[in-house]
């Protein structure tokens, strides 16, 4: 029987009085506590909590954990924070499924790539393969499954690619996890099922969060093994990567600084500049990068009709239960009386539309990443379709959010793993800003308050996913990305732009440190947080 009297925040009241052996006495105090505190605010008994609460240290090592892995100063994502930006929009805006691009978009291309390297194996030795194995460690073992980690890694196994697999094939693998897929190995053919991706330790001496194996076995002998990490935002290195040769900027940058004195210095954009670096690093015509542009504008406002286009009662998969909401909202908000009601209200469903497609594994962008992938093209579809902002501005605008993406992936990190939510919802938001600064043809240097003002106001924001689903909180979270960009353009584009006191640069430095210095709980490990207070009963 429930005491409805009692002081949720009493830990003497909620503590069991007998502490599991082996366990931190002062730990596990703290933990019931909580689970206690959420109970009674739910309404749910202490057990029902418990069974949805992350495991207590002693169970760690069998149980998902926070692993708390300093990265390896030889990965090409620490060491090219020294020299210019290189990134092209082409490596940067990814389509994939859902719901995380290092969690579902990044193992997938490294399973896909390691089934590439397999078929050019010797045929002699192809003939004697038994089996294909993947191990997932980490931060990919620890939320992997909330995921969908494995599905993702098998899809690439079997040769499908983040781009141009049908969710379909990924929704079946959820439905009937049993199904096994021949894999063509020149005349070998193997078969693998989800029972061939292991979640491996989450705690080890990893060069990255996110590190994965990927192996080829002849019985107990290894034919090709490959230890790979899923470094953010879909990017992938492995063991001994080294970044392809790419041809200098015309304009080098190491910071909005320099890119700005190129813009200003030059009389042209910061869309001008970015233009002319893609051409130079790829190769490209104008025109290649533009039709790649527009690909991922079509793909950001087909995302958004597709989210807002589910009904209402829709549940998205997972133990969350969550409704779609995008819909409703989008149909309340269109009826308020007050304009900037329907403008927050719009925007925000937009962003929840694109987020909920996320969230049920269909195809999103990175932009940059998974669990973001609603921040973006809310603004995108915000001013193409309902603005009718013309075209080439938003393509401007898309080239403006990619240099402030390069840059905090340069200096700091666009991976949760690594950085929290600050590193997703942030740099998207900061992303978002510069789109809209741009589009509206702002000058160079309120693209960079705005960039820098929707960054700042998300420094320290933690990542702490309810029961390992980018759903709760990162479904609203994309919504709040996106009116914060817009208040950021709105401060930008109206304060006296010179007096702005905070520079991007200096705000991307506050991203690195923060996110080198926040608890390893709060990096997508939902070992704490949201994760641990919120109770599904
Ligand atoms: S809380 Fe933020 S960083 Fe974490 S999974 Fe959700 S959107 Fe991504």
């Amino acid at each position: 029987m429930k005491d409805d009297n009692r002081d949720p925040f009493d830990p003497s009241a909620l503590v069991p009085s007998e502490i599991p052996a082996g366990l931190d006495r002062r730990k596990f105090i703290m933990r019931s506590a909580v689970i206690s505190a959420a109970a009674v605010m739910n309404g749910c008994t202490r057990a029902e909590t418990e069974k949805t609460a992350p495991p207590p240290a002693a169970e760690a090592a069998k149980a998902p954990a926070a692993p708390a892995v300093p990265l390896s100063a030889d990965l090409d994502v620490v060491k090219k924070g020294s020299g210019p930006v290189l990134t092209t929009v082409d490596e940067f805006y990814k389509v994939g499924p859902g719901p995380s691009s290092s969690h579902t978009i990044g193992p997938m291309r490294i399973t896909y790539d390691f089934y590439q390297r397999a078929t050019k194996l010797p045929a002699d030795k192809l003939a004697t393969a038994t089996k294909l194995q993947v191990n997932l460690f980490g931060s990919l073992s620890a939320t992997g499954k909330g995921h969908g980690t494995e599905r993702a890694a098998l899809a690439g196994l079997v040769g499908k690619e983040p781009a141009t697999v049908d969710p379909k094939f990924l929704d079946g693998l959820r439905d009937k996890p049993d199904q096994v897929f021949p894999v063509k190995l020149g005349d070998k053919s193997i078969d693998v099922s989800l029972k061939d991706v292991i979640y491996d330790a989450t705690k080890g001496d990893f060069k990255h969060p996110n590190t994965m194996t990927v192996k080829l076995l002849a019985g107990n002998d290894v034919l090709l093994e490959q230890e790979y990490y899923s470094v953010g935002g879909g990017f992938i290195e492995w063991k001994g990567y080294e970044p392809p040769k790419k041809n200098p900027p015309k304009y080098p940058f190491r910071t909005m600084k320099e890119l700005r004195a190129h813009a200003d210095g030059n009389k042209l954009t910061i869309a001008k500049v970015m233009m002319a670096n893609e051409t130079s690093i790829s190769g490209k015509s104008e025109a290649e990068v533009n039709a790649f542009i527009d690909k991922i504008i079509n793909a950001m406002v087909a995302t958004v009709k597709s989210g807002l286009s589910m009904p209402e009662d829709d549940v998205l998969p997972g133990p969350i239960k969550l409704h779609s909401k995008a819909a409703t909202i989008y149909k309340r908000a269109m009826d308020d009386k007050y304009e900037a009601e329907r403008g927050i209200g719009g925007l925000s469903a937009f962003a929840i539309a694109a987020s909920e497609e996320n969230g049920r594994g269909h195809l999103v962008i990175t932009a940059p990443t998974g669990g973001s992938a609603g921040v973006m093209p809310s603004l995108v579809y915000g001013l193409l379709e309902v603005r009718k902002v013309d075209r080439q501005k938003i393509r401007d605008g898309m080239l403006a959010a990619a240099a402030v993406g390069y840059l905090c992936k340069h200096h700091a990190t666009l991976s949760a793993a690594e950085g929290g939510c600050q590193a997703e919802i942030g740099v998207a938001s900061s992303m978002a800003a510069a789109l809209t600064a741009t589009a509206y043809d702002a000058s160079s240097l309120v693209v960079e308050n705005a960039a820098e003002s929707a960054l700042e106001h998300h420094l320290g924001m933690t990542c702490d996913p309810v029961a390992g689903y980018v759903q709760v909180p990162c479904i609203e979270r994309c919504a709040f990305g996106a009116v914060k960009a817009w208040t950021a353009f709105a401060i930008a584009s109206n304060e006296i732009a010179s007096r702005h006191r905070v520079g991007f640069d200096e705000t991307v430095i506050a991203l690195a440190q923060t996110a080198k210095e926040m608890n390893s709980k709060y990096k997508e490990t939902s070992e704490a947080g949201l994760a641990l207070s919120v109770t599904l009963c």
